[in-house]
C-alpha cells in the first residue's frame, strides 16, 4: 500500500478544523459528540485523510465510553500503533498506516474474539453506510 503525504496546508484545505486539529494534531473529540459513537447501521468507516477502508461495522460494539469502539480493523496492515506516553498515561496510539492520520487508542479491555477495544475518533472517520458507492 502506497503512502499518503500531503502538506500541512494541503491537508487544511482538505479537511474541517476539527477533523484536522485531530487527525493531524492528534486533538480528542469530547465523549459522546461523535458524529459515530452510536451509529451501528452496516457499513465501513473510512479514513478522513485518504479513503482507506480501516473499521467495518460488524466489529463495532457499544463500550459506553462515548467514542466509537471496534473489536479489530478491518486489516491490521491498514493500521499501526505507537506508545503514547502524554497526558501523564502510557497508551498505545493508532494511527492510519497510509496517511498518518491519528485515529484513536487501543485498549486491552475489548470483547471477545480479540479482546482489544479500538477507541477511535469520529472525526478522523467517514462512514459510508452499506450499499452505497
Ligand atoms: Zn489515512
Amino acid at each position: 500500500m502506497d503512502k499518503v503525504r500531503k502538506t500541512e496546508a494541503e491537508w487544511k484545505a482538505q479537511l474541517t478544523p476539527m477533523e484536522f486539529a485531530v487527525a493531524r494534531e492528534k486533538g480528542t473529540e469530547r465523549a459522546f459528540t461523535g458524529r459515530y459513537w452510536d451509529t451501528f447501521t452496516p457499513g465501513i468507516y473510512r479514513c478522513v485523510g485518504c479513503g482507506t477502508p480501516l473499521f467495518a461495522s460488524d466489529t463495532k460494539f457499544d463500550a459506553g465510553c462515548g467514542w466509537p469502539s471496534y473489536f479489530e480493523p478491518i486489516d491490521p496492515a491498514r493500521v499501526r500503533e505507537e506508545t503514547d506516553t502524554t497526558h501523564g498515561m502510557v497508551r498505545t496510539e493508532v494511527l492510519c498506516n497510509i496517511c498518518d492520520a491519528h485515529l484513536g487508542h487501543v485498549f486491552p479491555d475489548g470483547p471477545e474474539p480479540t479482546g482489544l477495544r479500538y477507541c477511535i475518533n469520529s472525526v478522523s472517520m467517514k462512514f459510508e453506510p452499506q450499499g452505497e458507492e
